[in-house]
Formats: C-alpha cells, sequence, structure tokens
C-alpha cells in the first residue's frame, strides 16, 4: 500500500465534509464514511463501532467485514482489540492482529483473513463514543502519520454524532447527550430540586471542523495563541502575589500556552485538514482520556488546567464568551466544575440547585447555597461534560445524587417525593407560630442560621424566634476586596433592620480553614482547620477584628446588639477579644455615635478546651453558643471536610451527648445562656437528643425549623432525658437506637 500524504488526509477529510453536507438516512451516512476511507486508505476494511451502552460496543458500519455482522457484533469494553482500544482510549496498531495479546475471533465478521489492523478511539471531550479500525489482509504496520490521520478522521467522526448526524432509522447508536444518567455524588446542601440544567462555563460549540486554507488556519491559531499568552499575563498582573495558589495554576497555564509540544501536535492536526478550533478540541480530547487513567492527583490538576486552557482558545477562536446567546432556562440547575463564593451569590436566588464535578463540603460554595438554601450536590464525576445546557435534571441534596435526562418513571417519583415534602411543609407551616413547647411543659427557643441578607426574608416565614447565627464572613469571601467600614455598617444594619426587633447574634469573622479570602494573604499550614483562623486571626489582626466591632455597633444605632466570637479555646482570648469590643465601643461613645441599648458578648464552644475554663469564664460571658460542626470534629479528631471520615462518628454517641451534658451543667451552675448552632441541630433526632440533655436554644436553617418544632411539641423532653441516661447507665455507645424507638411511638 503506497505511504499517504498530508494531501491524502486533507482531501480524505473534504470528502467526508462533503459527505455530512448531504441530507441521507444516519445508516447510510455511516456506511458510506467507511467506504471513503478505505477507499481513501487503501485497506481492505474499514468499520465504525459506536457504544450502544457505556459498556458494550456495536459494529455499526463496515466495509470489508461481512454486512450480515453489521448490528450483530456486539464487544465488551475491553474485550478483543477494538474493546481494548475503547477501554484505553489509545490506538492500537499491529502486524499480526491474531498474534496479539486479547485478539478475539469472531467468526460472523470474516475478519480472519486480516491480518493488520490499526484502531483508533472515537472520543469526544474525554467521552468515549466508539472506535474506528482499519485493517488489511497484507501484514504490515501503519506509520504514525496514518495513525495520526486516522486519529483526525475519528475526531470529525465524533463531531458528527455529537451533531446527532448518525441518529435515524436502522442505527442502533444511542447518541451521547440523550440517555438518562443517574450520577452519584456527596450530599453538600440537603434538599431537592427539578429543574433545567445551565452550564456555568457552556461548551463551545464547533460548527466549523475541516480547513479550506491550512495556511491562513495555521494563522488563525497563531493569533490565538498569542492573544491567549497577553490574557494569561495579563492576569498574572492582577492576582500579584496575594494568592499563591491561583498564582501557582496561572503559571501552569503560561507554561502550557508556551508549551511547544502543545502547539506541535496542533499545527500538524491543521495541516492534515482541521480547522484551528477543531485541532485544539482534538488536543482536549486526549488530554481528557489521559485524565481518566491518572491516578497521581497533582498530574490530574495539571491535565484540568490544559482542559481550562483549551476552553479559553476555543472561546477566543469561536468568539463564543461564557454567554453563548443561550437564554436561561426556567428553574435553573447550575452545572459547574467549581464555582467561587462570588459567582455564585451573584446567580443568587433564581437558582433551583447546584451540581458540581469538585467542590467540597465546607467550602464557600457550599456556604454560599447553604445560605441560599437550595441543593447542592458536589464530586458529581463527568457532570460537566454529560450535561448540556436546558437538560431536563433532578437534584437529590438528600441522597447525593443527580438524575440527568431522566426517564418518566424516575421523574414521577422524583416528584412524588417532593410533594410529600411539600406536604410536610404545609403542616409545619401551620405550626410556625407555635411555640416548640414539648408535652412535658418545656419551651425550647428555636432559631435560624442566616449568612446573607438573602436569608433574611426567611425570619418571619420559618417560624424562628432569633437569628442565632449570623454568619459575617460571607459578605468578606464573595468579593475581590477587603469591604470598607461604611459598607459594613449599611449590611448589618440592614439585617437588623429585617430582624424587626428579633434578636441576631452577629459571630465575628470566621475566616482561615476553608473560608479563604481572596484578598488576604494566607500562611501555607498543614492543618489549616486547626491552626491560624478564626478568632486567633481576629486577636493578630486586630484593625479587621476593630473594624467589624465598629460598623457593628455603629449599625445597632442605639437597638440591642449580640456579638459572638468564633473558636473560642481558652477563657483569655475571650477576655482579650471582649476588652477589644470594649474599647471600641468607648471610643465610639467618645465620637458621639450612639451606643447599644443592650450589648451582649458571647463565645461559641467549638473546641473540648473551652468546657473546662474556670467557672469565672462561665460568669463573665453573656452566652454561650456550641458550635456543633467544629466541636465535634475536633471532639472526636475526625476532619469535617474529609469524606472518608465525617460521617463516622454520631452525634448521639453517648461520649459526645455526655461531654455535652457537661458543657449543660456548666451554663446551669452560672446560669449562662446556651445554645447550639451547628448543623445537628436542624436534624429532628439530633436536636430532640439535644434538647433532652437540656440545651434550651437550638439554631438550624430555617427550613428545619417545622419538623425540629413538630417533633418536640409531639415529645416528653423528660422521657428523651431518662432514656438518654438508660442508654448511659447500661453502656451503650449510641443513643440513637433508642431514640429512634421512642419517636416511633409518638403519635403525628
Ligand atoms: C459550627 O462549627 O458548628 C458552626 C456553626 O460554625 P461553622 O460551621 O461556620 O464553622
Ligand atoms: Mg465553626
Amino acid at each position: 500500500m503506497p505511504q499517504r500524504t498530508e494531501t491524502d488526509s486533507r482531501k480524505l477529510l473534504r470528502r467526508l465534509r462533503d459527505e455530512m453536507s448531504v441530507s441521507q438516512p444516519g445508516q447510510e451516512r455511516l456506511d458510506r464514511i467507511t467506504t471513503i476511507i478505505s477507499d481513501s486508505m487503501g485497506v481492505d476494511v474499514c468499520s465504525i463501532y459506536l457504544l450502544r451502552d457505556p459498556e458494550t460496543l456495536e459494529l455499526c458500519a463496515t466495509e470489508g467485514l461481512r454486512p450480515e455482522s453489521v448490528h450483530v457484533t456486539r464487544l465488551r469494553l475491553g474485550e478483543g482489540l477494538v474493546g481494548k482500544v475503547a477501554r484505553l482510549a489509545r490506538p492500537l496498531n499491529t502486524a499480526n492482529a491474531p498474534a496479539e495479546p486479547g485478539f478475539r475471533y469472531m467468526p460472523e465478521t470474516g475478519e480472519e483473513v486480516f491480518t493488520s489492523f490499526l484502531g483508533v478511539p472515537i472520543q469526544r471531550l474525554g467521552e468515549r463514543l466508539g472506535v474506528l479500525v482499519v485493517q488489511a489482509k497484507e501484514p504490515r504496520l501503519y506509520s504514525d502519520d496514518e495513525i495520526y490521520g486516522l486519529e483526525v478522521v475519528a475526531m470529525v467522526i465524533a463531531e458528527m454524532t455529537e451533531l446527532g448526524v448518525f441518529v435515524g432509522e436502522g442505527t442502533s447508536f444511542a447518541a451521547t447527550h440523550k440517555n438518562p444518567l443517574l450520577l452519584r455524588g456527596v450530599t453538600a446542601q440537603e434538599g431537592e430540586a427539578e429543574g433545567h440544567v445551565w452550564l456555568h462555563e457552556p461548551r463551545v460549540v464547533i460548527t466549523r471542523l475541516v480547513n479550506d486554507d491550512s495556511r491562513a488556519e495555521l494563522k488563525r491559531l497563531e493569533d490565538a495563541v498569542a492573544q491567549l499568552k497577553v490574557s494569561i499575563d495579563q492576569l498574572l498582573v492582577t492576582a500579584g502575589s496575594r494568592d499563591k495558589e491561583h498564582q501557582e495554576v496561572l503559571q501552569t497555564y503560561r507554561m502550557f500556552a508556551h508549551s511547544r509540544g502543545w502547539m506541535k501536535r496542533m499545527e500538524e492536526d491543521i495541516r492534515l485538514g482541521l480547522s484551528a478550533e477543531a485541532a485544539v478540541e482534538k488536543e482536549q480530547s486526549t488530554a481528557r482520556a489521559r485524565l481518566e487513567t491518572v491516578p497521581d492527583a497533582y498530574l490530574r490538576d495539571r491535565l484540568h488546567d490544559l482542559d481550562d486552557l483549551s476552553n479559553r482558545l476555543l472561546r477566543i477562536l469561536t468568539g463564543q464568551g461564557n454567554h453563548t446567546g443561550a437564554e436561561m432556562p426556567d428553574r435553573p440547575i447550575l452545572v459547574a466544575r467549581n464555582i467561587g463564593p462570588g459567582e455564585l451569590l451573584e446567580y443568587g436566588r433564581r437558582l433551583r440547585g447546584v451540581v458540581l464535578e469538585e467542590g467540597a463540603v465546607g467550602s464557600h460554595a457550599t456556604i454560599v447555597a447553604r445560605a441560599l438554601a437550595i441543593p447542592l450536590v458536589i464530586n458529581v464525576p463527568r457532570i460537566t461534560t454529560e450535561a448540556l445546557t436546558g437538560d431536563h435534571i433532578l437534584v437529590d441534596g438528600t441522597e447525593g445524587q443527580v438524575h440527568l435526562r431522566p426517564d418518566d418513571s424516575v421523574t414521577t417519583a422524583f416528584r412524588d417525593k417532593m410533594a410529600m415534602q411539600a406536604k410536610a411543609q404545609e403542616r409545619y407551616a401551620v405550626l410556625r407560630d407555635k411555640p416548640a413547647q414539648a408535652r412535658c411543659g418545656t419551651r425550647i427557643r428555636l432559631k435560624m442560621n442566616a449568612g446573607l441578607m438573602a436569608d433574611l426574608p426567611s425570619l418571619p416565614t420559618s417560624g424562628a424566634e432569633a437569628v442565632g447565627l449570623f454568619r459575617t464572613e460571607l459578605q468578606f469571601l464573595a468579593r475581590e476586596n477587603m469591604p470598607k467600614r461604611s459598607e459594613l455598617v449599611a449590611n448589618y444594619a440592614r439585617v437588623l433592620d429585617a430582624a424587626k426587633g428579633k434578636d441576631v447574634h452577629f459571630r465575628t469573622l470566621d475566616i482561615g480553614s476553608d473560608k479563604v479570602m481572596p484578598y488576604m494573604k494566607r500562611p501555607d499550614e498543614p492543618n489549616p482547620a486547626m491552626g491560624w483562623r478564626a478568632l486567633r486571626v481576629g486577636l493578630d489582626k486586630k484593625g479587621v477584628l476593630r473594624m467589624q466591632v465598629q460598623a457593628l455597633i455603629r449599625a445597632a444605632q442605639g437597638r440591642p446588639l449580640s456579638v459572638m466570637f468564633p473558636l473560642v479555646a481558652t477563657a483569655s482570648e475571650f477576655t482579650r477579644a471582649r476588652d477589644i469590643l470594649m474599647r471600641e465601643v468607648e471610643r465610639e461613645d467618645r465620637l458621639g455615635h450612639k451606643l447599644p441599648e443592650v450589648l451582649r458578648v458571647g463565645a461559641m464552644l467549638e473546641t473540648p478546651s473551652l468546657a473546662y475554663a474556670p467557672d469565672a469564664f462561665f460568669k463573665e460571658v453573656d452566652f454561650i453558643s456550641i458550635g456543633g460542626n467544629d466541636l465535634k470534629q475536633f471532639f472526636f479528631a475526625a476532619d469535617r471536610e474529609n469524606e472518608l471520615v465525617r460521617r463516622r462518628y454520631d452525634t448521639l454517641n453517648v461520649s459526645f451527648l455526655t461531654f455535652l451534658q457537661v458543657v449543660v451543667d456548666r451554663c446551669h451552675a452560672s446560669e449562662t445562656a446556651l445554645s447550639f448552632c451547628g448543623e445537628d441541630a436542624g436534624r429532628p433526632t439530633d436536636a430532640l437528643a439535644l434538647a433532652g440533655i437540656g440545651i434550651s436554644a437550638l439554631s438550624m436553617r430555617p427550613a428545619s425549623i417545622g419538623p425540629v418544632k413538630s417533633l418536640i411539641r409531639r415529645s416528653n423532653l423528660n422521657e428523651v432525658s431518662e432514656l438518654i441516661a438508660r442508654v448511659q447507665a447500661r453502656g451503650l455507645e449510641n443513643a440513637r437506637p433508642a431514640l429512634l424507638d421512642y419517636i416511633a411511638t409518638l403519635v403525628e
């Protein structure tokens, strides 16, 4: 067979392009393509295998194999040489196919007479679609140019499939982006939502695959890369030295953008006949396919960087920005690889839910999603490649899973579940103005957690008596630079206005750990959760703490004010923080500002150490709020953000309850007001146990108030308390089973 030249590839691509422009049924088009390829490459066989489902390849068209085997021959992924190409997403080139490990003889195809084999994956952006194979009787190895040329053709076929060209009568290929998919991830915010996908970074649509003039196309690529380099350099200047991680990513971008290897491969693709954008996407596809097989986290990150860079380049080449002109669908569900808090806040309340390919339970995005009270599922593999803007999607935040393009039965079941929850919410609405008074007569104060102005409208409708925790850091996180004092004053004043006289516990800045302000230099810490965070930062960087308390005092304008400090580990830390606050009160007084009518200063108990602080501390502090999320992580030494351990220890573990009782007893002895504001307060069974051991104020997300109130009103807290005491006396490890049995006996 003669060696093929660059011009052959170009001719072949042109013929394929012409073929694409003719309207004909999918099967005929597939058949024509195999004929054109075998003809142009001078081989005996050309076959197209497409994935019928994620595990099965089907011979969909062939020139040279027996026609009866079309739609009959099937292979599992990894089976035979074709299956191997699909699984490894790499070309396989052999002069003696039957001698190749894994060769599988398929009598129906009559392929034993063909000795040489070249198979290349058909893939798009890391997504397997099938395999393109050429075979010949003559035992020969295919040249690098031929392999490359066939890969380029496979790329064009992948794009055609993507465009739905093959979908038609008689074609078994189930088009990608059409199948229903169930994807499992991790719950970051509970709740359910139905809606339509809104891709945060929509895929660039490539309409021109083949070029007419390679030279002009090479120039387009060169210009686009030059523009890309300039934009990265600009980003590097803007990033400055503030954020080391951001800098590192940009430096990697820069390295790739200047990489000759990357450029050379794309130039080669263009010489073979691809358009510049198709060449960029081909390299992007190869990198994504590699991503799946790279176990090393660092390398995976770098391949992700290359992916991002390719997207930027594609946007430059096609002129498609983030806004492709697509209308945001109704009931939008945001789908992204990851998203910052600022961007998420910009979408705000328009969103019904969020699905992320990456993300972390304690990340900013999670905090914002919580504040927006929309379900969030994170770590959902492949969601950004599988989903298209406008796709129907069901987000099950409670189960941590996502149904993409669900079929009718799944949708019906999901809607039933949502309807049941809505019914329950209606039942809870009836309780809105009723107290959380247990059958024994004890009243529990239910409060809500908030962090954004947007949360405040829920205050009257949720049935909460107060805001037990206002996380002030959100205003600091979701922006490019430190807010000014005047902005803080305005914000806090609006919060107090919206609370209409109900108490608001403002927590001073709780940054550090996962909550990073983009504009503040952050030390490299081996374990940030136990590092320089929360009040520790406040005491070292007094300027920020002072500015914040000044703003709170001014915002109160004489109204009562409650301030609490996060992560107080020792009594002296509290005293120092309170002294800073009191000095500011004096200063504000001197400056002639109105002082709060009542000022209450509290501490968040989030480390076991504070439970054993001297009596004087309990007398000195106006109130204590247990930050159960952090307290639990430090009590059990189990990172709250680490999926491997975060659910390992139960809040109703008797050791933890016994420890909490120590805090309750100390607060009772000193008559210090005590509340609990971790996530567990919003889980009805857990809330009941907390109330049972004597914690009489619970602060939770607004949607939990109804369910918690309903359960407390049906319970007798004396019985709960006795039950926990019995579990302790019997030496059991966990009070949950007994408590669940008890709840089952309660009348609805
Ligand atoms: C907590 O730790 O329980 C808490 C309420 O604070 P955060 O979740 O913001 O750390
Ligand atoms: Mg905390």
